[in-house]
């Protein structure tokens, strides 16, 4: 028997009018930092009679025990049973935590695996909310908003830094690489279908995401195993199948099936689009691309910002100015908004050459895709190092330090093809 739970026994309001809440650090009572100790969130996929359901097991101090306003580890494990669950749903449960614990008044929550950040406000903490509450919270939606596979559900919370270490290290980091390399082993051509995404249509009504397995949603947390699972959980939901039969230009990756479903999920706005390039019918941008990426004409390449970075870039415009002019929902040529990991894929611009193409990048995001982008450049163009030949913030912020830096570099765009 399955029970629909609708309220959630937790000592403060939960909606969603909550989910923008700011804490700042003088109001908070507690706070747990991914970015400065072991913290994670993960969902486990069990065997039935290893759970027992509606159990919230706090191991360690409560929050009672630590000091007001102090930084502290935090390790919360879901783990789910079910006839028709599969370890392809964990990613998109957990990815839904930020939206769960956000809705709670009084308790913030940013990231997600082992980046997250909570804060708990003092006034939450003073009409009585503890740890073992956002445990009910993540009971209480998983249970309801997946319960055509979840039957049985319970929560552990750990709270001592060296089980949330010790747990990081065994088993939420090998769990997340698992993950990431299921998807590294497949490309487009290994796949029968594709997917698409419209959960932004909120906002941007006729933009429409295909996701293929060498390209994830611009937003960056939509992968192509992410939409299959999503297709699955809810086949009439954001995430439909789109099938790739009908090839009509292998080199932009354009073909019959897919633009008749971004015609038709457009609600007609959209005739065309490709998969691979940026110029000749690239995919549109709703607003939550992780970069934007986009021509720079003096050295026949594309610079890339992320929204991370304020600064300016050789385009002379800050990712903000390139944003507005980027989103939308409509075709823009030249200008393309994208997830980061899709920096180092095979097909990133692939019409146009590929990851040759990239001139600049914040020294940051550099920093973040060096080791796989040089992993690519290497196997495409047998270039050894080649992010050293891509130009940051700290070597160039117009197009004549640019240049000059990438002639030095003897960077490959220089001697490509015009773009435009
Ligand atoms: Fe879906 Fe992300 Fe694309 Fe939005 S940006 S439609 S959430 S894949
Ligand atoms: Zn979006």
């Amino acid at each position: 028997i399955k029970i629909k739970i609708t309220n959630i026994d937790i000592p403060v309001a939960f909606a969603s009018a909550f989910e923008g809440e700011i804490i700042r650090r003088g109001d908070m009572q507690v706070e747990f930092d991914g970015s400065r100790v072991d913290c994670f969130e993960l969902v486990q996929s069990k065997d039935m009679e290893e759970i027992e359901d509606h159990r919230i097991e706090i191991i360690g101090p409560e929050i009672d025990e630590f000091p007001e306003g102090s930084k502290q580890s935090i390790a919360y494990i879901v783990e789910v049973a079910g006839k028709n669950m599969q370890p392809d749903f964990e990613p998109v449960f957990e990815r839904k935590f930020h939206s769960y614990i956000n809705c709670i008044e009084g308790v913030m929550h940013t990231g997600q695996r082992d980046m997250i950040r909570v804060r708990i406000s003092k006034d939450a903490y003073q009409v009585g909310f503890r740890a073992k509450h956002i445990g009910e919270v993540l009971y209480a939606k998983v249970k309801s908003e997946f319960e055509a596979v979840v039957d049985k559900c319970q929560v552990k919370i750990y709270t001592m830094p060296e089980d949330c270490t010790k747990l990081r290290h065994e088993l939420a980091v090998p769990a997340f690489d698992k993950r990431d390399d299921r998807l590294r082993n497949l490309t487009d051509e290994s796949v029968d279908v594709y997917y698409s995404c419209i959960l932004c249509q909120a906002f941007s009504p006729s933009h429409v995401c295909v996701v293929t397995p060498e390209r994830l949603g611009l937003c960056g947390a939509v992968s192509w195993l992410d939409a299959k699972a999503t297709n699955e959980l809810d086949p009439n939901g954001p995430c439909q199948v789109i099938t790739k039969e009908k090839c009509i230009d292998d080199r932009i990756g354009e073909f019959e099936d897919v633009n008749e479903a971004v015609h038709k999920l457009s609600q007609g706005a959209l005739e065309e689009v490709s998969l691979y390039s940026i110029m000749e019918k690239p995919m549109t941008s709703c607003g939550c691309f992780e970069c934007i990426c986009g021509i720079e004409p003096f050295s026949n390449g594309v610079v890339i910002t992320n929204r991370e970075y304020a600064g300016m870039t050789p385009l002379g415009m800050t990712f903000p100015e390139l944003a507005s002019m980027t989103g939308g929902g409509v075709q823009t040529p030249g200008f393309m908004g994208h997830g980061k990991h899709f920096i180092a894929s095979k097909k990133f611009m692939k019409a146009e050459g590929g990851i040759e193409r990239i001139v600049w990048m914040p020294k940051e995001l550099k920093d973040m895709v060096a080791e796989r982008l040089n992993e690519t450049a290497k196997e495409l163009y047998g270039i050894d190092n080649f992010t050293g030949m891509v130009a940051d913030e700290t070597i160039a912020q117009d197009p004549e330090t640019l240049v000059a830096f990438l002639t030095e570099q003897g960077h490959p765009a220089l001697s490509m093809n015009p773009m435009m």
